[in-house]
């Protein structure tokens, strides 16, 4: 464990929503970027307690050729780890080097304990879950009414979220879930962090039409 990683606590499975990373312009996603019609992952990042960051600056450099070992791990971090601007090996070798090199896991054991929360939860379907709890894409909300429907969902957990800004609208990004410290299993956030408005309605965009692509 190098000195960055000290005192994490516990884990955040940053979970990115497609069509709002990929409908702002400078985001040019992939045109492939539009089969993900569902919560993908952003990362896996250490926190501490009181939700403070920890962000590498030393530890192994990323290596894909053993990621590339792990045939089922590829496959499935195609699926749920997609880089909706192309290269993934880019993306995963990002987050690795800013978020995983130093807290003492090795490379694999780590991209798998996001793989496996991912899986086991059943993440890929926490659309449709949010939809029985009244969070239907194209609509507004307030950050409270997408907080009670994760935490009322099988999930039952409180999140924080990620906003960003398309004009004068602000739109969901991320669910961010507390993850314990085994990366096994979900827990309540304790802290409060994000850029979302508490006040104004909140967009879950649908508009794949919309979006930007990455020239070909
Ligand atoms: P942003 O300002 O877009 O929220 O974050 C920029 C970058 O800072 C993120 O991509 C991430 O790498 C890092 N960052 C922001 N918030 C956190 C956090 O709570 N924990 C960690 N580990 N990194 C964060
Ligand atoms: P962080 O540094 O916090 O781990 O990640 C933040 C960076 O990741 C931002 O620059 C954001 O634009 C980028 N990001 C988020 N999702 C994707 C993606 O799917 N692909 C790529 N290449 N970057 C992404």
């Amino acid at each position: 464990v190098f000195p960055d990683a000290e005192d994490y606590d516990h884990f955040y499975l940053v979970l990115q929503w497609p069509p709002t990373f990929c409908n702002l312009a400078p985001n040019k996603c992939h045109k492939n970027a539009t089969k993900f019609t569902y919560f993908t992952i952003h990362g896996l990042w250490p926190q501490k307690k009181n939700g403070g960051g920890i962000i590498c600056t030393s530890g192994p450099a990323f290596d894909y050729d053993k990621l590339a070992r792990e045939k089922k791990l590829i496959e499935r971090m195609k699926k749920f780890w997609p880089n909706l601007r192309g290269k993934d090996e880019q993306f995963w070798g990002d987050e690795w080097n800013k978020h995983g090199r130093c807290i003492g896991l090795e490379q694999n054991d780590y991209f798998n304990r996001a793989a496996n929360v991912y899986a086991n939860e059943n993440i890929s379907s926490l659309v449709e879950e949010l939809e029985k709890h009244e969070i239907h894409e194209g609509k507004s909300y307030r950050i409270e009414q997408y907080k009670e429907a994760i935490k009322s969902s099988r999930l039952n957990v409180t999140p924080n979220f990620q906003c960003n800004e398309h004009g004068q609208v602000q739109q969901l990004l991320e669910v961010k879930l507390c993850v314990c410290k085994k990366g096994t299993k979900f827990q309540d956030c304790t802290y409060k962090v994000g850029q979302c408005s508490t006040t104004s309605l909140i967009r879950f965009p649908h508009e794949w039409n919309k979006i930007t692509h990455r020239p070909d």
